[in-house]
């Protein structure tokens, strides 16, 4: 692995402070100020990256100068981890958090770093392949409320109502973006000086504090390989993870979404389909061998995760709607992923998940694409929601790692193997045109059946098998369509335009209907 030649930390060590917009002792001065000058808890949103590493060694280095009387109040460092970072960059932060705890317990800092995780139904395998929502794209970006912002929201919003308010450090500079600008104009203005109001009314007794707002890409890099990191992780490590890598543009700290897009950056994660490909994988595969085990993750993105989905999509919505895009030639807009790709999705990932395994790179052997919890998560909403009374999970399971399913155990679905062949058996032979459907429609009644006995919730019952014929409704694709044109008059001209972004109800509805 290459590192920074010592001439370049030299000569970047002889620059600073000299170009900078602020200085160095100047932030750490106002740092300090603003520290003691309430007792507001700080959080500081940490990625990993040059930005945030920048903002946190300037804190960890005004609260170091302070007397450790006045070193009161704590710094809160948060970092989320969305379960499908680049694994290089995930390993970096957990490392670094490891490293910020030991440190700050020894140099006697109130610093307490935090791993944020979403929680599982967030999680993207979990939506991707367990509801089969489409690979996220600019008219439908599911994910990052869900991996990105939910987890950091709750814990600051927590945080700030327990003390009346909180201070949130982010590592925002301007000049990034047309975009990142206006969004910190809306931070400027403040009553009090150099802090203000965050923007999301879920963050209201936040205050936003952008140390290095004034600084320079190069100011970032001056400064963090110019001067030891005070928790003792090597920047110079940091430096060789960006070589090579895209433009700057580091994958902002995410905690409401005013906050710019996470998706165009080397610090996303692996599975983004926001852009067209995984610069930063590839770049890190291609400059280091070290990392070439990585390459069949960087396969199974290639591959199987793509915008270019629509032949993989089930006609019908999920809530069973069926609705028209295009005018010249309207075309249905399509739902979520079919069983069958979900399937494959998941095999793949699982022979993924098995093959970076059994390379044995130290530190990445026992790496974890896809947990149990999440296995077993899909496994309930293929069976429980979806109707799939096939109960995939376990035989998919089983076909990759020729070892008995780990997770937990299930109400054995009401027919055998057996039984469902025979069903498909006589679907086709009753509409070969549609044996698919009509097998899926007959599968799903069973199970809305099957259900209902098990949980004696008879009052939901109907409404249950409401909802698999609406799903259901349509033979054949053409059908819906000539259905969705002759219909196309009646619908509600206040619905949005763009039919995608209801494709999927946004949290706030699926957490009502759970
Ligand atoms: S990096 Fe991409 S996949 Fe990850 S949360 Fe952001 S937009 Fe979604």
């Amino acid at each position: 692995m290459r590192s920074l030649p010592q001439e370049n930390t030299q000569r970047l060590s002889n620059q600073l402070g000299k170009t900078m917009a602020t200085s160095t002792e100047d932030i750490i001065k106002e740092i300090q100020e603003i520290y003691c000058s309430d007792s507001m808890p700080w959080v500081v949103g940490y990625s990993g990256g040059k930005d945030s590493t920048a903002s946190l060694q300037l804190i960890w280095n005004a609260l170091l100068q302070l007397e450790p009387e006045h070193r009161s109040k704590p710094v809160h460092v948060i970092s989320t981890d969305t379960l499908v970072e680049n694994p290089v960059i995930a390993a970096w932060v957990a490392g670094s958090l490891d490293m910020m705890k030991i440190e700050a317990e020894k140099q006697g800092l109130p610093i307490h770093p935090h791993r944020l995780t979403p929680d599982l139904e967030h999680r993207f395998w979990v939506n991707l392949i367990g509801k089969g929502y489409p690979a996220p794209r600019n008219r439908f970006r599911w994910c990052t409320e869900r991996l990105k912002i939910s987890a950091s929201t709750r814990f600051i919003q927590e945080l700030s109502e327990a003390n009346n308010e909180a201070i949130l450090v982010l590592g925002q500079r301007r000049g990034e973006s047309a975009t990142r600008d206006k969004v910190m104009d809306h931070y400027s203005g403040s009553t009090r000086d150099r802090l203000s109001r965050n923007s999301d009314p879920k963050l209201s007794r936040v205050w936003v504090y952008l140390p290095v707002e004034t600084w320079s890409s190069d100011d970032v890099w001056m400064y963090i390989m110019s001067e030891p990191n005070p928790w003792g992780v090597d920047n110079q490590e940091l430096f060789s993870i960006y070589r090579g890598a895209t433009p700057d543009a580091e994958c902002p700290v995410v905690v409401d979404t005013s906050t710019p897009s996470c998706g165009d950056s080397r610090f996303g994660c692996y599975v983004c389909t926001m852009v067209s490909q995984d610069k930063s994988m590839s770049a890190m595969i291609q400059n280091d061998d070290e990392k070439s085990w990585m390459q069949p993750i960087l396969n199974f993105r290639n591959k199987y995760l793509s915008v270019n989905d629509w032949d993989v999509r089930d006609f019908q919505r999920m809530n069973g709607r069926v609705k028209l895009m295009g005018k010249e030639n309207p075309e249905l807009i399509h739902g979520p992923y079919l069983q069958e790709y979900r399937a494959t999705l998941l095999e793949q990932l699982l022979i993924t998940q098995k093959t970076v395994r059994e390379a044995k790179v130290p530190g990445h052997d026992q790496i974890e694409l896809i947990s149990i919890d999440e296995l077993d998560a899909i496994r309930r909403i293929w069976v429980e929601e979806k109707g799939e009374l096939e109960d995939l999970v376990p035989k998919i399971y089983e076909r990759v790692y020729e070892q008995p399913y780990p997770g937990k155990p299930m109400e054995t679905p009401l027919l055998e193997e057996e039984d469902l062949e025979l069903l498909k058996g006589v679907a086709s032979e009753l509409d070969p045109e549609a044996a698919d459907r009509l097998y899926r429609l007959t599968r799903n009644l069973l199970a809305a059946q099957f259900q209902s006995l098990q949980t004696q919730k008879r009052s939901k019952h109907l409404d249950r098998l409401e909802e698999v014929l609406k799903a259901n409704a349509f033979r054949t694709e053409e059908e819906a369509l000539a259905f969705a044109k002759s219909t196309e008059l009646d619908q509600d001209e206040n619905e949005p335009a763009d039919g995608e972004v209801e494709l999927i109800p946004v949290v706030a509805v699926e957490t009502e209907e759970a």
